[in-house]
């Protein structure tokens, strides 16, 4: 039977082990923290989840919350205007074809390390480094890095440049699961402003139903504010205030709200990344990279842990088809290779809305108002961000397509 090695477990590691687990494979789980302490720990993401990603935690009968969670059935989107107007310049509101939810990965990540191992999987509790990974590599057919994002692993997945357009964060971070008493939207919804975005959307976390609200600012403006901040009492009083200067239309959703708990805040400044995914260790044996260790995403376009959840699949698929031959260098990157078929669009979706939005997507975001069309087709980028490539990344064929689409209304 073939052996296979995770490191890491999260969205992507064990949804892959799941997945394998469930085909007869032997699989040993690396996890750096048991289930209690995950679940029992501070906020790790805002993880909202969209379709296909949540399909395929249904084809492995993992999606325990489906009862439960609050789902995401709509976005809307809203921008600001000039400063000192307190309406947005566009409004609208788009129902996706198929619900998205976000059950907090505190939850998810320790009732599947539970499944794991009742299922008879085996998680060893270690945070590995890289020269433990050499050890790994001679136990397992197959070693599969997927311990997020971050410098750990950096000389063995080294950044691929020509992948890579930022060197820098993008945006300075700050989510706080929040319980609210203001009129919500069943949805996501998305501010544009002058200083960055704001989004707030139903969660299921460890502290029952609560909404996420998370400000994501240019670094150095007026959204950079998140450095100093003592608990999370401080952390309301500066959304607040962040949301009567920027997003005032919605300053509602804090003024009526009381925090879920003292570990429900977090902070971050994320450098979006693509690495080289094949990683030589000194005996010469390789591993391969997945998730986030492989391709990080800022997270303000919402698509890291749906592409690790697509990685999953996609290296299962691969380790499938591979039968019993080597895992080589070959199959390394053709694994890698058909996750980046998919995963090249979300990243290229994700670090466009990390740029001054130019022209031609204003245009597009100020149509889908009058346009429902428009406002479909945009609203499910998120959920399949192929979709964003020979459209958004092309102004003429977007300022036709508008064209086109206002005519057929
Ligand atoms: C603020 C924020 C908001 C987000 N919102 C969204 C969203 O709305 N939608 C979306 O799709 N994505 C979102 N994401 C991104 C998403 O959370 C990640 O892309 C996703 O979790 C990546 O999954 P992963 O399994 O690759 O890594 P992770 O989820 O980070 O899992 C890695 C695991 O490896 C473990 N680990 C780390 N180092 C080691 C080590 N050395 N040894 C052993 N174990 C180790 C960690 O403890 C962890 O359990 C958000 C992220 C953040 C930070």
């Amino acid at each position: 039977m073939r052996r296979i090695g995770i490191i890491g477990a999260g969205q992507a590691g064990l949804v892959l082990a799941l997945g394998l687990q469930k085909r007869g494979y032997e699989v040993t789980v690396v996890a750096e923290k048991t289930a209690d302490e995950v679940r029992q720990g501070r906020l790790i993401s805002n993880q909202c989840v969209f379709h296909p990603a949540l399909q395929r935690e249904r084809e492995l009968g993992i999606n325990f919350w489906d009862d439960e969670v609050q789902p995401v059935e709509e976005v809307a989107f809203k921008a600001a205007g000039a400063p000192g107007t307190t309406e947005p310049v566009i409004s609208w509101g788009q129902k996706f074809d198929h619900q998205a939810q976000s059950v907090d990965q505190r939850v998810k990540v320790s009732d599947w390390m539970t499944l794991f191992e009742a299922q008879g999987g085996e998680i060893r509790y270690q945070k590995v480094t890289p020269a433990d990974l050499d050890s790994y590599a001679v136990s397992f057919d197959l070693v599969i890095v997927a311990a997020g994002r971050g410098p750990q692993f950096d000389a063995l997945f080294p950044r691929n440049a020509e992948l890579s357009p930022y060197s820098e964060p993008q945006r300075a971070i700050g989510i706080a699961y929040v319980r609210t008493k203001h009129p919500m939207l069943p949805g996501l919804t998305f501010n544009l402003g002058p200083f960055g975005e704001n989004f707030v959307l139903p969660v299921l976390s460890v502290q029952g139903n609560v909404h996420g609200i998370g400000f994501f600012g240019l670094p150095g403006s007026p959204m950079d504010v998140w450095q100093d901040v003592k608990d999370i009492d401080q952390h309301m009083e500066i959304g607040l205030r962040l949301l009567r200067s920027y997003f005032p239309w919605d300053a509602g959703i804090l003024e009526e709200a009381e925090p879920a708990g003292p570990l429900e805040a977090l902070y971050g400044a994320i450098t979006p990344i693509v690495r080289h995914p094949v990683g030589k260790l000194p005996s010469g044996k390789l591993v391969l990279a997945m998730g986030d260790t492989a391709v990080t995403n800022d997270p303000v376009g919402g698509q890291g842990a749906n592409m690790a959840a697509h990685a999953a699949r996609s290296y299962q698929e691969a380790i499938l088809a591979q039968g019993d031959k080597e895992f080589d260098e070959q199959f390394m990157h053709e694994a890698f290779g058909k996750y980046w078929a998919v995963a090249q669009h979300a990243t290229a979706f994700n670090n466009a809305l990390l740029a001054p939005p130019p022209e031609h997507v204003l245009a597009t975001l100020a149509t889908a108002q009058r346009v429902p069309e428009v406002a479909h087709r945009f609203a499910h980028l998120f959920e399949n961000p192929v979709g964003y490539t020979g459209w958004l990344d092309n102004p003429a064929a977007s300022m036709k397509y508008l064209a086109e689409a206002t005519v057929r209304t």
